[in-house]
């Protein structure tokens, strides 16, 4: 099939009529679940099992080939072998789509390695759609459709959940329960052999009922797709990806600085980032966020309003605000009058301290105000219990203020229970109410990365002017290692370097050196040296006089030294690195950072996926911590941000242009006021 070819899912997710093979009439066998489950179809529903003529009052054949033939999809929950064999029947018989639930398939190892090749080899040779195996089921709620055996199903709703892990699904369909939160589609993609995250995604963002796709993920198998996909549909429906995995187990053997300090949990940030995909930390944040697209307006911005009659709670409130990178602005002047009229005695700045005994009538006049103002996007109202205000009356007060502002509105109630009225008027309202302060600003600040999301522009794609050839040529005339020598590569793609040359011999160092001023520094050039100036293998500040003992000393001192490069002194600037990566899943990631010898002390590093444009460039160096000393901080004059934004950009189009590349470090790259200029260069190719 073409990869980029989505697959039509629509009798997957929609079908007309459904069989069950290996339903069961025995109550407590897993087929007896999971067909009394599937029983409550709404349209035609057939078991297959030789022992009956009808279970749950629904017909019952003896096998696949006795199916009628307009059944659209398969659930098969049959031992391994058994489940190759219905998947073949139901191929033969034209039914294009199945759910195999069975497990013992790629996740036990061992046959089940094979078994699961199998398992693909007949979806393909019959076309078919295979969710699994190892899934833990499909829940259509609107068709009420639940091929899952799972004891409850789910409420019908806007949010499409996707799981690779079976636990972790069965998991949210028991919060979603409770909370009455509805799911437009909940997948389970088992072991992923045919369809996976990307087909799903492709299908459910077409789906018209779904409004936001959740996921929990362990990995993406096609990566670029994947990024491309996801930056389509995040421009319509928010998708938010909770992706385990994030430490990385074992040190990498790596030859360069930004191999070290990429692991894959950087590629997957750098291609959530591009995609557009609001990446969560915790699976409370992948629902409560997932909630609040599904019901909240989005904000204009990142300005919150709290309004509290808890001081405490609203410190915690700003706090994680302040955490979440949103803002809380001091109101307009016309905000502060009414409210310092109405609130003598209060703390009127944002937040907004009521203090512990307003009442119902003062709350609301403050919540208006406070949302009406414009300098506000959303509003968060925090509220400890109190005898004067019941939760239900704050409720209300919150649900009237939501429908009048096109504003987000969440609240956090300090209490165990804020009862059923209080929750009902909430809900029905579409307002979120939390017990932790934190988990309310997170969730403004999940509507509020969204927002952006939106909001940025299409990135421009326009390449570089570079001399490609000339660096083919280059690449293929040398390595697998390339050191300082190389640093030709650079000037090919437009990259200002430190003049230098190497030298074979002491003579030739020191007629090199001639033309590079009074002194210059010497560095070893060997492919068996990784670090040069921990071997030894780096001189600064040598005269011309001192060049060929220098020379000598050095080759000495590193026996495996095919020369030594002769290069330019320049004075001190600060140092930065940009480098190269090539992830397995996501493919060339480009690095920068506060470089010189101290890069993987300070990791003050950060990735994006390659090639860039110029404001994705920018965007990625104002990302790290120290970009405040690039740009002049304590007086210190600004380096040259379109100059260093310039470089990152060509070797941006380096790494797409190359995929020989494996890794590229050019480290330092030295920047001043006035320019900046490359003095060191390491690349593995592959
Ligand atoms: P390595 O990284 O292998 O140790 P480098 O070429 O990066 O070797 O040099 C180490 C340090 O020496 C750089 O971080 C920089 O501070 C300084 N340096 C290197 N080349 C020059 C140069 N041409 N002019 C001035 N300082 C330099
Ligand atoms: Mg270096």
């Amino acid at each position: 099939m073409c990869p980029n070819m989505p697959r039509d899912l629509t009798d997957l997710l929609y079908p007309r009529s459904v069989a069950v093979v290996g339903a069961s009439a025995t109550p407590g066998k897993i087929g007896h679940a999971l067909f009394s489950n599937v029983a409550g179809f709404t349209g035609p529903v057939y078991a297959v099992n030789p022992s009956h003529k009808q279970i749950l009052g629904r017909p019952c054949v003896p096998t696949v080939a006795d199916l009628p033939a307009d059944v659209d999809l398969a659930i098969i929950a049959v031992p391994p072998a058994d489940a190759l064999r219905a998947l073949d029947a139901c191929g033969r018989k034209g039914i294009r789509n199945a759910v195999v639930i069975t497990a013992g398939f790629k996740e036990r190892r061992g046959e089940g390695i094979e078994r699961e090749r199998e398992l693909v080899r007949i979806a393909s040779a019959h076309r078919m759609n295979v969710l699994g195996p190892n899934s833990f089921g499909l829940i259509s709620p609107r068709a009420r459709l639940n091929a899952t055996f799972a004891p409850r199903g789910a409420f019908a709703g806007t949010i499409a959940f996707i799981s690779q892990s079976g636990a972790l699904g069965s998991a949210v369909l028991n919060w979603a329960w409770q909370r009455e939160v509805g799911f437009s589609f909940f997948v389970s993609l088992g072991n992923k052999a045919v369809l996976a995250e990307n087909d799903l995604l492709a299908a459910l963002a077409r789906d018209p009922e779904t409004r936001v796709i959740a996921a929990y993920l362990e990995g993406v198998e096609d990566g670029p797709e994947f990024v491309r996909l996801a930056s389509e549909v995040t421009r319509d429906k928010p998708v938010l990806v909770l992706k385990a995995g994030t430490t990385e187990v074992g040190a990498r053997a790596a030859a360069s600085h930004t191999g070290a300090l990429a692991g894959s949990d950087r590629a997957y940030d750098a291609a959530f980032r591009r995609g557009g995909v609001l990446r969560v930390r915790t699976v409370e944040e992948l629902l409560e966020g997932a909630v609040a697209l599904s019901q909240q307006p989005l904000p204009r911005g990142r300005r919150v309003g709290i309004v509290s009659n808890a001081g405490g709670p609203a410190i915690l409130a700003a706090d994680a605000a302040a955490d979440e990178g949103l803002e809380l602005p001091p109101l307009s002047p016309g905000t502060v009058a009414s409210l310092v009229e109405r609130f003598p005695a209060a703390n009127i700045a944002n937040p907004v301290d009521i203090l512990a005994d307003a009442s119902a009538d003062q709350f609301q006049d403050a919540v208006e105000w406070v949302l009406a103002d414009p300098k506000v996007d959303m509003g968060l109202v925090l509220t400890a219990p109190h005898p004067v205000l019941t939760f239900a009356e704050l409720a209300r007060i919150l649900a009237a203020a939501h429908r009048r502002h096109a504003k987000p509105v969440v609240a956090s109630f300090l209490a165990g229970e804020i009862g059923d009225e209080a929750e009902k008027i909430l809900s029905a309202a579409g307002v979120s109410a939390y017990f932790e302060p934190a988990r309310a600003v997170r969730a403004l600040a999940t509507l509020a990365r969204y927002r952006e999301v939106q909001d940025r522009p299409p990135p421009d794609r326009s390449t570089v002017d570079a001399d490609r050839a000339q660096a083919r040529e280059l690449l293929g005339s040398r390595g697998p290692r390339l050191g300082v020598e190389s640093l030709d590569l650079l000037t090919a793609y437009g990259i200002p370097v430190a003049r230098g040359g190497v030298a074979r011999g002491p003579d030739e160092a020191e007629a090199l050196a001639q033309d590079l001023g009074e002194e210059v520094v010497l560095k070893v050039v060997s492919a068996e040296v990784v670090h040069k100036s921990d071997a030894g293998g780096v001189r600064i500040g040598v005269p011309g006089s001192g060049v060929r003992d220098v020379y000598r000393e050095m080759v000495r001192a590193v026996p495996a030294a095919t020369g030594v490069y002769v290069q330019e002194l320049l004075p001190p600037g600060e140092e930065v690195i940009v480098g190269i990566v090539r992830d397995p899943t996501f493919g060339p990631l480009v690095m920068f950072g506060l470089g010189g010898v101290l890069v993987e002390v300070l990791e003050d590093v950060a990735f994006a996926l390659a090639p860039l444009s110029r404001g994705e460039v920018e965007e990625l160096v104002r990302s790290i911590r120290g970009f405040p000393l690039l740009e002049g901080a304590r007086g210190r004059p600004s380096v040259h941000l379109p100059a260093l934004v310039e470089v990152v950009e060509r070797i941006s189009h380096l790494a797409a242009d190359f995929p020989q590349i494996q890794e590229l470090d050019v480290n330092p790259l030295l920047c001043y006021p006035d320019r900046v200029v490359a003095v060191d260069f390491r690349a593995t190719l592959g």
